[in-house]
């Protein structure tokens, strides 16, 4: 390429770096954050030619492919775990520059891949992605089958993509994990109140629409204080993770939405089921609750549980009230002696 040609397009690249930073951050998920930087390193690096891969590594730094960008659709890339160059990345985490594979010193031949020989890769450029605080998170690779493919502007270009990449991939991660913590309860994995309240929600509307019934249980533990009081409050939490595990357990084959309401209160809504199933579902849980043994620090102990049982719609015109409604039934299970289910 002409001097002036390259440094107009080296000057054009950078730009667009305020648009690509952008785009890239706006990403709330891996997978488009990934299709976003196979598909700008492959069009402005790999000037759409070759092949551009994205590994990410687990915690002990291995490298999996998880998007590509190909000039020939139909390409396969059998090294779904990296090849040579790509360990060399991460052994050194630095970029790599290769001109000519079958003439570079630092490889051997001998260990090309399969996939390698078989793509017929002459030229690479690839870079680590390291995130500011020193974690190796993945590489962005791209290769050609032509010698000397690639220029030192265009690896200083991939850097800098890998650069913004490090701190988008972060933001991503934090984002699903915070996402995941609002949805799910953190002691017993079930769904937390506020996740749980907006499906029942949704679930009520579709249940209208459809003409169909939905049963919610309401679950509270008997006397769970003095059980606290009694065996301490870290057992009581392995109760509470045995419980949970039950419920999910016997529902497993239902369609059903459980959640930790409050301390030791459970929810469960049991779509296209009547009244009187849902008590059936009910007792069977209460028993099994019941009947469950606990061994915790050479001491044996059980719990019970007053569960409520009430329908949409003939029990409530919404979501609210049938929460209200099961509310109540399990209020009643309690005063009619606990361990017990109660229908409204
Ligand atoms: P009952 O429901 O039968 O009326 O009596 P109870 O003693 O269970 O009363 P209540 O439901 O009002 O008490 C809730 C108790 O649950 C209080 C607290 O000791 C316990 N609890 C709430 N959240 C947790 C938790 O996350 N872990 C443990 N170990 N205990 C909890
Ligand atoms: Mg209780
Ligand atoms: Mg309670």
């Amino acid at each position: 390429m002409h001097l002036r040609d390259s440094l107009r397009e080296k000057v054009s690249h950078y730009q667009q770096l305020k648009t690509i930073i952008e785009q890239i951050n706006q990403n709330l998920s891996l997978d488009s954050l990934a299709e976003d930087l196979v598909s700008i390193a492959f069009s402005l690096v790999g000037k759409k030619k070759g092949v551009c891969i994205l590994y990410l590594t687990d915690k002990e730094s291995r490298p999996n492919l998880f998007k590509t960008k190909k000039e020939n659709k139909d390409l396969i890339i059998k090294a779904k775990e990296g090849d040579i160059f790509d360990f060399w990345v991460i052994k050194h985490a630095t970029s790599l520059l290769v001109e000519d594979i079958h003439k570079d010193f630092r490889f051997d031949p001998d260990k090309l891949s399969a996939d390698a020989i078989q793509r017929g890769i002459l030229s690479l450029i690839s870079c680590p992605i390291i995130s500011p605080n020193n974690r190796f998170l993945g590489i962005l690779r791209l290769d050609n089958p032509k010698a000397s493919f690639y220029t030192q502007d265009d690896l200083r270009f991939l850097l800098t993509l890998c650069d913004i990449a490090a701190v988008a991939l972060e933001n991503v991660e934090l984002f699903v994990k915070t996402q995941e913590l609002a949805i799910h309860d953190e002691l017993t994995a079930l769904y937390t109140k506020g996740y749980f309240l907006s499906r029942l929600k949704e679930e009520c509307l579709r249940t209208t629409r459809h003409n169909r019934m939905l049963s919610l249980l309401m679950l509270d533990i008997d006397y769970f204080k003095n059980y606290n009081d009694r065996f301490g409050h870290n057992v009581g939490d392995i109760v509470l993770k045995t419980l949970s595990q039950i419920m999910v357990d016997s529902l497993r084959d239902r369609d059903v939405l459980i959640g930790r309401f409050g301390g030791e209160e459970f929810v469960i809504t049991l779509c296209d089921i009547d009244k009187d199933k849902a008590k059936e579902i009910a007792e069977d849980l209460r028993k099994q609750i019941e009947e469950k043994r606990f061994i915790l620090r050479r001491q044996e102990s059980h719990v019970t549980v007053s569960i409520g049982v009430a329908t949409f719609p003939q029990d409530a015109k919404d979501e609210n009230e049938l929460i209200m409604k099961a509310d109540k039934a399990m209020y009643l299970a309690k005063v009619k002696g606990r361990n017990r289910v109660w229908c409204i």
